[in-house]
C-alpha cells in the first residue's frame, strides 16, 4: 500500500508519523493544527515552543504524545494568493521535506492532511495533484506507506461531467443486466419445467432397470473412483497459467520493468516480490485489477488476467462497472480511477 487516499480524521490514523499543517509560529492554530494539538495534549505545545518556528515549505518534528503515532511532523504550507507566488513549489517542498524527515526518523508509514487546502485557500484538486506528484517522486526512490487523509469528501472529486458519464453508464448497464437476468430467469423457468418432465421419465426408467439388475457387482463404483481420481489429478496438473505467470509474461510482452509496473499499479514492492516468487499467489481482486490497469489491458485481456485469480467483472456490481467504464474508455490513470471509485463510495484499487 505505497500511496493511498482515505477519508478520516487524521488524529485517528495510526502511522509512524502524522503531518501537521501548521503555521510558522508552530504554536497552534485552527483547522487540522487545532485538532492535532487537542488530541496530542499540552505536551505537544510545550515541545513546539522549543523549536523556534518553521519557515514555509520546511518541516520540523516532535513526538506524538497522546496521538497514535510516534512523531508529528509540522510543516508550513503556502497561503494561496492566486498561484503566482511560488505556491506550487512551496507546497511541493512541504511534502518533500516532511517525507525526507520521516525517512531520517526511520518511519515506515506517514499520513498527511491536505496541506494548505483549508484556511490557506489552496484549490483542493490542485493541492491533491501536488501531493500525489511529490509522494510518487519520493516513492520512486524510497519505501514508505504514505496516506493522504482527506477530511471532507468534496476534497477528492472527479469532474461533474465524468461523474455524470459514469452514473449514466452504470444505469444503462444495470438496466441491461436486469433485462438479461429477467430473460435468463424466464429461460431458466422453461428449462426447469422441461427438466421436471425429463426427471420424471428418468426416474421411471431407473425403477424399471433396478428391478432387472438387482445383482450388480459392488466393485464397479470403487474402480470408477480410482479412475476418476487419476483423471482429476491429470486435469489439475494440466491447468492453465497461474496469475503470477500471466502477470510476468504480460510485463515482458509489454517491455516494462517490474518496478515500472508495480509503481504504475500503486502496489508496493514487497507485495510484488511475493507475487513474483509464489507461482500460486492469489491476489485480492483490487490488486489484480491494478495490474490490469498498469498494463493497460483491454477488456478481454483484463477478464483473462482476472480469471487466473478466480475473478471476473459483473455488470451487476457498481465497482466492476466503474472499472469497466475506464477500461472501455482506454483511460488508465489509476489515481483518476480511484478518485471515481472514491466518489461512488467504492473500495480503491491497488492499495
Ligand atoms: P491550512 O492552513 O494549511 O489550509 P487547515 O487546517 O485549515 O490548514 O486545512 C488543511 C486541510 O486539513 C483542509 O483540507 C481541511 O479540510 C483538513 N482538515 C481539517 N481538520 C482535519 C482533521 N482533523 N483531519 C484531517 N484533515 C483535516
Amino acid at each position: 500500500m505505497p500511496f493511498s487516499i482515505i477519508r478520516n480524521d487524521i488524529t485517528k490514523v495510526s502511522a509512524d508519523a502524522i503531518v501537521n499543517a501548521a503555521n510558522s509560529s508552530l504554536l497552534g492554530g485552527g483547522g487540522v493544527d487545532g485538532a492535532i494539538h487537542r488530541a496530542a495534549g499540552p505536551e505537544l505545545l510545550a515541545e513546539c515552543r522549543t523549536l523556534g518556528g518553521c519557515r514555509t515549505g520546511e518541516a520540523k518534528a516532535t513526538k506524538g504524545y497522546r496521538l497514535p503515532c510516534k512523531y508529528v511532523i509540522h510543516t508550513v504550507g503556502p497561503v494561496w494568493e492566486g498561484g503566482g507566488k511560488d505556491e506550487r513549489r512551496l507546497l511541493y517542498s512541504c511534502y518533500k521535506n516532511s517525507l525526507a524527515l520521516a525517512l531520517e526518523l526511520g518511519c515506515e508509514s506517514i499520513a498527511f492532511p491536505l496541506i494548505s487546502a483549508g484556511v490557506y485557500g489552496y484549490p483542493k484538486a490542485e493541492a491533491i495533484s501536488v501531493a500525489a506528484e511529490a509522494v510518487s517522486e519520493f516513492l520512486d526512490a524510497n519505501e514508505m506507506e504514505v496516506t493522504l487523509v482527506l477530511f471532507d469528501k468534496a476534497a477528492y472529486t472527479i469532474s461533474s461531467e465524468l461523474y455524470q458519464n459514469i452514473t449514466a453508464y452504470i444505469d444503462d448497464k444495470y438496466a441491461e443486466s436486469r433485462d438479461d437476468s429477467k430473460s435468463r430467469l424466464a429461460a431458466g423457468n422453461r428449462f426447469l419445467r422441461g427438466f421436471d418432465r425429463r426427471l420424471f421419465k428418468a426416474k421411471s426408467a431407473m425403477a424399471d432397470e433396478a428391478l432387472e439388475d438387482q445383482a450388480a457387482p459392488a466393485m464397479e463404483p470403487m474402480l470408477m473412483g480410482a479412475a476418476a481420481n487419476a483423471s482429476l489429478e491429470s486435469y489439475i496438473s494440466a491447468r492453465d497459467e497461474s496469475f503470477s505467470q500471466s502477470l510476468l509474461r504480460l510485463i515482458d510482452e509489454r517491455g516494462l520493468t517490474d518496478a515500472q509496473t508495480y509503481r504504475k499499479a500503486n502496489i508496493d514492492r514487497k507485495l510484488f516480490s511475493k507475487i513474483r516468487s509464489d507461482v500460486n499467489y492469489k491476489p485480492k481482486k483490487q490488486t489484480a485489477l491494478a495490474f490490469a490497469i498498469a498494463l493497460e489491458l483491454d477488456f478481454d485481456e483484463t477478464l483473462s488476467l482476472l480469471s487466473k485469480a478466480g475473478y471476473t467483472l459483473s455488470d451487476s456490481l457498481k465497482f466492476d462497472l466503474i472499472i469497466k467504464y475506464f477500461i472501455q474508455n482506454k483511460s488508465y490513470d489509476i489515481f483518476e480511477i480511484n478518485r471515481a471509485l472514491f466518489a461512488f463510495d467504492q473500495t480503491l484499487i491497488g492499495c
